[in-house]
C-alpha cells in the first residue's frame, strides 16, 4: 500500500504487523477487481454483487464484529476495518460506500441481537452471500430522522409495517433491510427496528434515482404496503429503534470519513502527476506556485482528516463514546474531499473538466459524502450541542 504522495507514510497507521497480510490481501484486491472495472461499472450503472461476495469471502465483513463472533479473542480495532474501507474507497467509491451501508445494516443486528437471531443470522450477514440494507430516511424525514412516519402495529406474532422509505442504497438488491418504524407516536422514543427479508411480500422497491455519481451504487425508494414481519425479527425492545439508529450511525460515519480520505487522496494523486508532467511556460506546471502550495494544502487536509477519523477510532477501540469526535471526523473529511476533488479538476485544467480523467468523477462523487449519513449542517449540529454541554 502506498503513502500520500510525497510522504513515507503507508496506510496501515496504528496497526500492528499481524493485520500485514490483510492489507496485502487487500490491496491486490482493489488492484486487480476493482481498478480494473470501476470506469465500466460507473458508465453503465451496473451493481458488482459479485464484488460483496467476494468481500465476504476474504473476511472483510466480518472486520466490524469480530467482538461479536469470538469475545475470546482481542477483537480487530476499527482502525484496522476503516483503513480497509479507505483503500477500497481509493479505487471504487460506490463499493466502499456499499460496504459501509452493509455494516450499518448488520451493526443493530450485531450490537443489539439477541443470541437467537445471531444464531439464525449472524454467519449468512457476514458471508457476502446476504448484502443488506439500512431504512431509515422517508420522504419527509431526512436530517429530522425521529419525525419518521412509517408504522409498525402489532397484530398478535407479527407487526405489520406500512410507509415509504428513501433513498435506499441497495434497495431491490438487497437480501434484508434493516428498517426502522414507528411503535407509538412518541417521537425518538416510539420508534422500533426491524430485520426484514428481501423476499417478504408487501415490499414494493422503485426504480433507482438517477444520481449525479455513485451510479453502480442502486439508491431507490421502498413502499411498504402491509409487510408482516414477525415478532422474533424485531431487533432490541419496543421503542429502542431510535437509539440503535443513532448508536450505528456514529460508526457508519466514521466509515464515510474513511471513504472520504480514499476518494480525496485519489484526487491528490491524478493532479500531483499531472502537474509534473504537463507543461506551460517551459516549465512543468508544478513549478508555480500557484499549482504548488494548492497541491500542498490538499496534501495537508488530507492528512489532517486521516488523523482525525484514526483518532476517533482509537477512541473506539478503547470504547469511548464518540458522537462528537465521529461528526467531527465525517465533517472535515468529507469537507476536504469536496475541496481536494475540486482543485483536482481545476490543476487538471480543461483535462479535469472531461471524461478522459477520474478527476471530474471523483468530484461528483465527493458531494454524496456531504450528504448521507447526516449532512454536514447536521454534523455541525451535533457538535454545537456537545459543545453546550461543557460551558
Ligand atoms: C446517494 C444517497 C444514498 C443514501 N442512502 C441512504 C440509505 O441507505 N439509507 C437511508 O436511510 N438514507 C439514505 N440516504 C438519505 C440521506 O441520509 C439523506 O438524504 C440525508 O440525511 C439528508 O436528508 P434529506 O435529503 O431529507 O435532506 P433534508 O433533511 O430535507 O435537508 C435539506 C437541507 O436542510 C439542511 N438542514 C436540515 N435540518 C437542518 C438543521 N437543523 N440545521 C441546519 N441545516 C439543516 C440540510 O443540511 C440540507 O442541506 C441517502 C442519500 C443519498 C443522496
Amino acid at each position: 500500500m502506498t503513502g500520500l504522495p510525497g510522504t513515507s507514510r503507508t496506510k496501515r497507521d496504528g496497526c500492528s504487523d499481524e493485520y500485514s497480510e490483510l492489507f496485502i490481501l487487500i490491496s491486490e484486491f482493489t488492484h486487480d477487481q476493482l481498478e480494473s472495472r470501476v470506469d465500466l461499472g460507473e458508465a453503465n450503472s451496473t451493481f458488482p454483487r459479485d464484488i460483496f461476495l467476494e468481500l465476504g469471502r476474504m473476511g472483510v465483513l466480518n472486520l466490524p464484529y469480530s467482538h461479536v463472533i469470538d469475545p475470546q479473542t482481542p477483537p480487530v480495532p476499527y482502525r484496522v476495518s476503516l483503513q480497509v474501507l479507505e483503500e477500497i474507497a481509493s479505487s471504487w467509491l460506490a463499493i466502499a460506500v456499499g460496504l459501509s451501508v452493509h455494516h450499518l445494516a448488520c451493526a443493530p443486528l450485531m450490537n443489539f441481537g439477541t443470541s437467537e437471531q445471531l444464531s439464525v443470522w449472524q454467519s449468512w450477514i457476514l458471508s457476502g452471500q446476504a448484502l443488506g440494507a439500512y431504512c431509515l430516511s422517508e420522504p419527509h424525514s431526512g436530517s429530522d430522522a425521529a419525525a419518521l412516519s412509517s408504522t409498525a402495529v402489532r397484530d398478535g406474532d407479527f407487526y405489520i409495517l406500512n410507509g415509504t422509505k428513501s433513498w435506499i442504497t441497495h434497495g431491490g438488491v438487497a437480501d434484508f433491510y434493516t428498517v426502522f418504524a414507528r411503535t407509538s407516536p412518541l417521537k425518538d422514543s416510539g420508534i422500533s427496528c426491524f430485520f426484514i427479508l428481501a423476499d417478504t411480500p408487501g415490499l414494493e422497491f422503485g426504480k433507482p434515482e438517477s444520481k449525479m455519481a455513485l451510479n453502480a451504487s442502486p439508491t431507490v425508494n421502498i413502499d411498504l404496503q402491509n409487510v408482516r414481519v414477525p415478532v422474533s425479527n424485531r431487533i432490541g425492545q419496543e421503542g429502542e429503534g431510535f437509539a440503535i439508529a443513532l448508536a450505528s450511525l456514529d460508526v457508519g460515519r466514521l466509515g464515510i470519513a474513511a471513504c472520504a480520505v480514499g476518494l480525496a487522496h485519489s484526487a491528490l494523486r491524478i493532479a500531483n502527476s499531472y502537474s509534473q508532467e504537463r507543461m506551460a511556460f517551459d516549465h512543468q506546471i508544478a513549478d508555480f506556485q500557484g499549482i504548488g502550495f494548492m497541491l500542498a494544502d490538499m496534501a495537508t487536509s488530507i492528512y489532517a482528516s486521516r488523523c482525525v477519523y484514526l483518532d476517533a477510532a482509537g477512541l473506539l477501540d478503547s470504547g469511548e463514546s464518540i458522537s462528537q469526535e465521529a461528526a467531527m471526523a465525517k465533517l472535515l473529511s468529507t469537507d476536504t474531499a469536496m475541496a481536494v476533488t475540486t482543485n483536482a479538476v481545476q490543476v487538471l485544467g480543461g483535462n479535469g473538466y472531461t471524461s478522459g480523467y477520474r478527476a471530474e468523477r471523483y468530484m461528483r462523487e465527493a458531494k454524496v459524502l456531504q450528504i448521507v449519513e447526516g449532512t454536514n449542517q447536521i454534523q455541525r449540529v451535533i457538535i454545537s450541542r456537545e459543545l453546550r454541554k461543557d460551558p
